[in-house]
């Protein structure tokens, strides 16, 4: 891009926001370039507990507006991209005298059904526990159960979808770029870019800034000239355990503790079990955080009040943590912090303006989208109506209930691949997954094995069309490969990496 060019947009952030945005952006026609200082979705947005979801819990402090819009857009997401988003069953056990009375639960899971949005996702049901299959893996405790809906969704490709629609509908997206720096000269920003990789430094002009750093929001208004207001969010640390596969079946449960937390123990990658999360307040550097200790501890003796079996420390096979960057609203327990949505728009007349992005989840991005959207076309003049309800996310133009049809149909078209290589490929890159496979007739036609059924042809791919640039950001975010590949394959695919030239 020529630099005297003027863009419409700058995002920064390469999180489900800021990739969410600027899909929307593109789409209505505005020019848009958006940096990402790291991986895309490296920070919070690959850290999730993976639901798409109406949350459940929070109803219980009154976020009636974000339940209902969050219910609403299960479905709308789901059928935009129904090979990285999954219906799920959860299983939520009751005992008398537990931390909630039935009735409240059976209030809370009425106004899920019907407080919007849902057409395809069967309603709440009642399960007898003493005869339900659902209680086979848990202790003798429950005699009843409600099992609700909500979907699964794979988080990082979820935002790498976003970025490969708006980049294929003529957005710029840098990655391994750093805003170090925005100044604002009147009616344009002019924004300071460093390569974290070479160290260069170029700068793009832009008539409007959109800030969705998630836990470095605040951050990046400190580096911007002027402002100073900084103490909008509250990080919120989050951590996940996984362990091998627990119980049998795709349904989830959702327990209760005594603390009046929940923790759920969802079916992970067909082998494994993810039990989170935690909630605590979090000051350090969100690039650093980890589970700690504590966490490890509550989640194993949390997650062993229900199951038979107990789930011990060495039964972990990987930890993940994120921090939420909720919106500070005061709250005295970080589990009560709003999961709602602010944006903050800073645009004294006749200066060019700046929007950042407070809190927000995975479920409502688009419609973050949508609003941040508004405010944009306030600012810039109106260029189209919104359009991303009804556009599929690349690999998703498929109809909802084709997921198996569709994926089975890939293993015809590619026999010489595993029923659960083609699956595996169908799940992740819906119907891309061709243009991944290409002219392959034979194993040895997609390149170089790396270990469990990664080959070359699948990474090449993610080298072109998905900005995968390192070893981690295939094995943990591109695909979850780094749960089956040993250190050695691993370390091989790093000295691949180290090799390969990359734009
Ligand atoms: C434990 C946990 C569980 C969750 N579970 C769910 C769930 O099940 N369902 C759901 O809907 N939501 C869930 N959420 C919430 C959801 O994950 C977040 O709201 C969402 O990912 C935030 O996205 P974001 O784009 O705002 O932030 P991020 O994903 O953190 O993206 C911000 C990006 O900005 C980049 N950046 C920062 N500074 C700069 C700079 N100077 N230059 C360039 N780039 C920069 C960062 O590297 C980062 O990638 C969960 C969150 C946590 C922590």
């Amino acid at each position: 891009m020529a630099q005297e060019e003027i863009v419409d947009i700058f995002v920064i952030g390469g999180g489900i926001n800021g990739c969410g945005i600027a899909r929307d952006a593109v789409g209505r026609g505005f020019s848009v370039v958006l940096a990402e200082m790291d991986d895309l979705a490296s920070g919070t947005s690959s850290r999730a507990t993976k639901l798409i979801h109406g949350g459940l819990r929070y109803l219980e402090y009154y976020e009636f507006r974000l339940v209902r819009e969050a219910l609403i857009e299960r479905e709308v997401l789901w059928a935009t991209a129904p090979h990285i988003i999954h219906p799920m069953r959860f299983v939520l056990p009751y005992h008398p005298g537990g931390v909630r009375p039935a009735w409240l639960l059976r209030l809370g899971l009425f106004l899920y059904d019907h407080l919007g949005g849902r057409k395809r996702l069967p309603a709440t049901a009642t399960l007898d526990m003493r005869t339900d299959p659902a209680a086979e893996p848990l202790k003798p405790l429950f005699t009843k159960a409600f099992e609700y809906s909500d979907c699964s969704v794979d988080d990082a490709r979820f935002v790498v979808l976003n970025a490969r629609d708006a980049a294929d509908r003529g957005a710029v997206i840098r990655t391994r770029t750093k805003v170090v720096a925005a100044r604002r000269d009147h009616a344009c920003w002019t924004v300071t870019l460093e390569n974290v990789v070479t160290g260069a430094r170029d700068e793009v002009r832009a008539r409007l800034l959109v800030n969705a750093a998630g836990p470095w929001v605040d951050k990046v208004l400190q580096g911007v000239e002027g402002d100073r207001d900084l103490h909008n969010i509250r990080l919120v640390q989050g951590s996940h355990i996984v362990i091998r596969r627990k119980f049998d079946g795709p349904r989830s449960y959702f327990f209760q503790n005594n603390d009046k937390r929940i923790i759920f123990a969802i079916p992970y990658e067909d082998d494994f079990t993810m039990i989170g999360t935690t909630d605590r307040d979090y000051h350090g550097d969100p690039a650093n955080v980890v589970i700690s200790e504590e966490e490890i501890d509550y989640l194993c003796e949390a997650a062993s009040e229900y199951f038979r079996e107990p789930v011990r420390r060495e039964d972990i096979v990987w930890t993940f943590s994120g921090v939420r960057p909720l919106y500070d609203d005061g709250a005295t327990e970080a589990q009560a912090a709003t999961r709602d949505y602010v944006l903050k728009e800073d645009a004294s007349k006749g200066s060019a303006p700046l929007i950042s992005v407070f809190g927000g989840k995975l479920t409502t991005a688009r419609k973050l989208a949508e609003h941040m959207l508004e405010k944009i076309e306030h600012q810039l003049g109106k260029r189209g109506a919104p359009w991303t309800h009804q556009a599929k996310l690349p690999g998703g133009d498929f109809a909802v209930e084709a997921f198996a049809a569709e994926s089975e149909k890939l293993h015809r078209d590619y026999p010489f691949l595993t029923e659960a290589h083609a699956r595996r490929l169908f799940k992740l890159y819906g119907t891309r997954s061709r243009v991944l496979l290409g002219e392959a007739r034979k194993l040895e036609d997609l390149g170089r094995h790396f270990g469990a059924d990664l080959y070359e042809a699948e990474l090449r791919y993610l080298i072109d069309h998905e900005w995968a640039r390192s070893a981690e950001d295939v094995l943990w975010r591109r695909t979850k490969l780094g749960l089956r590949l040993s250190a050695a394959e691993a370390r091989q695919l790093q000295d691949f990496f180290a090799t390969v030239p990359v734009a």
